[in-house]
């Protein structure tokens, strides 16, 4: 299998924030990769701007270190850095002040694409839009693009594109879910609309059940006083779990294009039911072996911000009508694993009798680690000893699957900052999408504040609390487990 390059247009591309953490870890090392892949044409430049006052050369060893630090183990001719430092340079440049933002207009050519990446606090994104335009940085082709958080809650998010939308317009603007960047989630889409195979099953008529589950070990670790404010419904359910169950259960678009695809995310979030309170459980990781509790990793012994969240979900529509949305994510959990799993209901009539037990399909869509699908078929089992049956997986690892190409399938930030460059904003969140988003998640939140209610503790190490096997153990259904 080989994998097509295709190549985008020579770009400036200033990342404001370009000194922080998201910048190193992601940013730089992904447009890195995609420069010795061949895909960042010449003619292109990359500036950095933050507010730390450095020069060109100490910016470029930044980078550097950050490239060998987070570069990924893919193969790069020798010399290849020492070209791709030749593209970068950096502006001191204040988002609240008037500082740097002549010389860096002074950087933009008139003949490439121009992004501005906004890395930095939220809070800034206002200031950064209104300087753009103030300093004549922003032409009518620019785009911007933003990272998460979009907004607290409705009303913020509101306020947030309206003053965005006083100077630039919606097909400026990209609002970066990296969950939609990776290979898997856009497989979601081929394997759904792609295949004859699986769209006649895909709704309340065959599917029990969806799962998705979003696990992660790690703590809350040096952004406890950020997720505080937060938790897991703000940080993972509103968007990434979200924009998952948006196209699980999308309708097929018309055509694979940002509108259309955008259009159908969004009567998904529109057509979800109000969640009732028993089916929401929250939770907060204990201490443990291996580290403190939630309330000592956030310095607040009363803290009541979950670091766990499990709650089923239903979609009035048609299609889903009856079949429950399992969502659960959490921190300090057993493994680091994301996964989508679509359950099909029991065939209608067992013609092995009661002792061929109960078997059902379930596609998988692993997320992380080992990105990939696998599809349980019931067989016979081998052997002598009459008709018993059996689930076995159809394993697809990507991995497995391209072989040494799937070294090279970009990671999430790549291939979405060169949709950006592209201009294709079909894996982006759009205005009104982030906005219903958080009209269905406000009141929810609302609801568990007006009820006091306090956050279960869980085993770090652990599946969560029991409270969460309990709202599956109800439904006669289970989890599947959290592994690797
Ligand atoms: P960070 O604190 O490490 O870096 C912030 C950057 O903003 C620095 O370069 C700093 O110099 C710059 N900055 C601060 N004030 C400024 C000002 N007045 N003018 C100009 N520049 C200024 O933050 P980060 O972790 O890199 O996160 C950046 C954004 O990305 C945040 O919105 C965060 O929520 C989001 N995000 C980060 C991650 C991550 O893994 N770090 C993941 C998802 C989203």
């Amino acid at each position: 299998m080989v994998s097509r390059l295709i190549p985008v247009d020579p770009f400036d591309l200033v990342i404001f924030g370009g000194t922080g953490d998201l910048a190193r870890r992601k940013i730089l090392p992904g447009l890195f990769r995609r420069f010795c892949s061949g895909q960042m044409p010449e003619g292109s430049q990359i500036v950095g701007a933050a507010r730390t006052e450095l020069s060109d050369d100490e910016y470029r060893q930044m980078v550097s270190d950050a490239v060998a630090e987070f570069g990924g183990g893919r193969a790069c001719e020798e010399g290849t850095l020492d070209a791709f430092l030749k593209t970068v340079s950096y502006v001191t440049t204040d988002a609240k002040g008037d500082g740097g933002w002549v010389e860096l207009h002074g950087k933009m050519r008139d003949a490439t694409v121009r992004a501005f990446y906004f890395s930095v606090a939220p809070s800034l994104f206002g200031d950064l839009a209104e300087r753009l335009h103030r300093f004549g940085l922003a032409t009518p082709d620019s785009r911007i693009v933003l990272e998460k958080p979009f907004g607290h809650d409705l009303a913020t998010a509101k306020a947030l594109n309206a003053t965005l939308a006083q100077h630039f317009n919606e097909t400026q603007i990209y609002r970066i879910d990296h969950y939609l960047g990776k290979e898997t989630v856009q497989n979601l889409m081929a394997v759904r609309f792609g295949n004859m195979l699986f769209e006649p099953l895909w709704n309340a008529q065959y599917v029990d059940h969806i799962q998705i589950t979003v696990a992660e070990t790690v703590g809350v670790g040096g952004r406890g006083s950020y997720y505080d404010k937060s938790g897991a419904m703000r940080d993972m359910v509103q968007n990434h779990l979200m924009q998952l169950l948006c196209l699980i259960a999308m309708e097929p678009p018309a055509k694979f294009e940002p509108d259309a695809v955008r259009d159908e995310k969004l009567k998904v979030i529109r057509a979800l039911e109000p969640v009732d309170w028993h089916h929401i459980v929250r939770g907060q990781y204990g201490a443990g072996d291996n580290g403190p509790s939630y309330r000592e990793d956030v310095e607040d012994p009363k803290s009541r911000t979950e670091s766990f969240i499990a709650m089923k979900c239903h979609i009035s529509n048609w299609r889903w009508a009856g079949t429950p949305f399992y969502l659960r994510t959490g921190k300090r959990l057993k493994a680091r694993a994301s996964e989508i799993a679509v359950v099909f209901k029991d065939a209608p009539h067992s013609i092995f009798g009661a002792d061929a037990g109960r078997h059902r399909n379930v596609l998988a869509i692993r997320l992380q680690p080992n990105e990939g699908m696998t599809l349980d078929v019931t067989i016979k089992e081998p052997g002598p000893g009459g008709m018993r049956l059996v689930d076995v997986p159809l394993d697809m690892s990507f991995a497995d699957a391209l072989g040494p190409e799937a070294e090279e399938v970009p990671d999430a930030y790549e291939r979405l900052i060169m949709d950006v460059i592209r201009g294709n904003q079909t894996l982006f969140m759009r205005g009104d999408e982030v906005e219903a988003a958080w009209a269905w998640t406000d009141p929810l939140i609302e609801g568990w504040q007006a009820r006091h209610d306090v956050p279960k503790t869980y085993d770090p190490g652990s599946s969560g609390p029991e409270d969460a096997l309990m709202l599956m153990h109800r439904d006669g259904r289970k989890w599947r487990e959290v592994k690797a």
